[in-house]
């Protein structure tokens, strides 16, 4: 058995027990009481602006009256209206920075309406029981291919099912769901839950999900479009920036995204390696996931560091904060310079920053921190774009993800305009449904 202290990059630094609850549920569900009580604070504004902060337009102030007046079922129809993965977004969103920002209570008292664990109370309630709620419309005949099984996808295929047309899912990795099955926290996403919505989505009918298939290799474009009357692209940003530092080809220097996968996906939180000295580069959410999760698997130190201020930073204050609580080290202004070490990385130099006249340049001070693994979370990339005209390094979209295709619609993180987040795939992917089925039906 190793500890938080020995050298390098091991694993089992943690008992099995230990490591159990470090990786339980974020926020513990709330119980029928716990719901009834929060839910009597909501005011249930007119013109809510909760609802406009949403990117799904839930019926926000409905929905918790549905829960307040004892119908939880209810409550998760009104949600899964307009947003079939509601289940995932209630544990993922970050609600802080929407629906709960805009809450009149967070506004008039500092404590907002806790939106996101009102909706988790309802849709747990049914997906529990295995309802789904909606049923399909009479076949249209109409068949219709979406390429990636992320939330994006998923919420269009749902979408078109449910308007009656017979929908093939592809997507390159073994299982569907996109980074919910692969990149959310695992703390965010327990007990398998991104697979059994998967599974609870599906249960409408009229959707095949083929895995392993990928666009590019076993799938061409001009196929597909050969053989379906409409096709959704939904394939996310599978790539990851380079670092271009001295040293960055070092053991230990890793893909944060990779390293998550891996979590993810292990039966055994205890066989996974991780580093004594942990530097996450980066200040996005996968930065935050990939420090707070080494943290919980018990490396001694990690550091995050960002090039820029506080203010700057992609992850939200309540995800900053998070990380704080957990023993993360947050530095601010840092940019790597270089990775030292005799084949495994063993220490990184930071450059301080500073932006003069809008723009960020290094002090020339420098700094050096113990890194025996050192995660790159600088950003995703596009890695198939299917030839379809793009607008800067995402696919160029108008209206509901149109693309420069004709007969081809994209959504979620791939296509252009979004904010990189699961409800707003989601939302993305629920409005292409909409118009490729306004167009199939001769709509527009
Ligand atoms: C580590 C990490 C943590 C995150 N945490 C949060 C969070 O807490 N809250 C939040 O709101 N957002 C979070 N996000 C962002 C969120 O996960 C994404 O915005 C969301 O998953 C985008 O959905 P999508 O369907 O567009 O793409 P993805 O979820 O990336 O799904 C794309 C799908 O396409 C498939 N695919 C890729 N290439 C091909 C190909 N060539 N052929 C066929 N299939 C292909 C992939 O296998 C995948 O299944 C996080 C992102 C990361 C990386
Ligand atoms: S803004 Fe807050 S109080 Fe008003 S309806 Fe939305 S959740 Fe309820």
């Amino acid at each position: 058995m190793n500890s938080p202290y020995t050298p390098g990059i091991a694993a089992a630094r943690l008992a099995a027990e230990a490591l159990a609850e470090n990786f339980a549920d974020l926020h513990a569900p709330l119980d029928g009481h716990e719901a009834a009580v929060a839910a009597d604070r909501c005011y249930f504004c007119h013109d809510a602006p909760c609802i406009t902060a949403c990117p799904t337009d839930i019926d926000i102030p409905l929905f918790i009256r549905q829960i307040a007046t004892g119908t939880p079922e209810a409550a998760a129809r009104t949600i899964f209206d307009q947003n079939i993965l509601g289940g995932m977004c209630a544990r993922v969103c970050p609600t802080e920075d929407l629906c709960e920002q805009a809450c009149v209570r967070e506004m008039a008292e500092g404590k907002p309406v806790e939106i996101g664990r009102l909706q988790r109370y309802a849709t747990d309630t049914v997906m529990a029981a295995g309802v789904m709620p909606f049923e399909r419309a009479a076949p249209t005949g109409k068949k219709i291919a979406v390429i990636g099984a992320g939330p994006a996808g998923l919420s269009c295929a749902h979408r078109l099912a449910m308007l009656g047309h017979d929908v093939t899912v592809y997507d390159a990795m073994p299982k569907p769901g996109g980074l919910n099955e692969y990149g959310i926290a695992a703390y965010k996403s327990t007990d398998d839950f991104a697979a059994r919505e998967v599974e609870w989505l599906c249960s409408i009918g009229g959707i095949e999900i083929k895995t392993g298939m990928a666009l590019g290799e076993a799938l061409k474009l001009d196929d597909v479009v050969g053989c379906f009357e409409a096709t959704f692209l939904a394939v996310g940003l599978g790539g990851v920036n380079a670092l271009s530092v001295d040293g960055a080809d070092k053991n230990g220097v890793e893909d944060a995204v990779s390293f998550i996968e891996t979590l993810r996906q292990t039966d055994d939180l205890s066989s996974l390696p991780v580093g004594r000295n942990v530097v996450v580069i980066g200040g996005g959410m996968t930065a935050v996931d990939a420090a707070v999760q080494s943290k919980l698997l018990g490396a001694d130190n990690v550091t995050i560091a960002y090039r820029r201020g506080r203010d700057a930073m992609g992850a939200s204050r309540y995800e900053q904060d998070l990380a704080a609580s957990h023993g993360v080290k947050l530095m601010f202004n840092a940019q790597p310079k270089a990775i030292h070490g005799n084949g495994s990385a063993a220490e990184i130099e930071l450059e301080l920053t500073e932006t003069v006249d809008g723009t960020l340049r290094g002090t020339g001070e420098t700094v050096r921190l113990p890194a025996d693994q050192v995660f790159r979370a600088i950003g995703q990339t596009l890695t198939s774009d299917g030839g379809l005209d793009l607008d800067g390094r995402k696919i160029a979209v108008t209206g509901a993800g149109r693309t420069s295709r004709a007969g081809v619609w994209a959504g979620g993180d791939c296509a252009a305009g979004g904010d990189d987040l699961t409800v707003t795939a989601v939302a993305e992917g629920r409005d292409a449904a909409m118009d490729i089925h306004a167009t199939l039906m001769g709509g527009s």
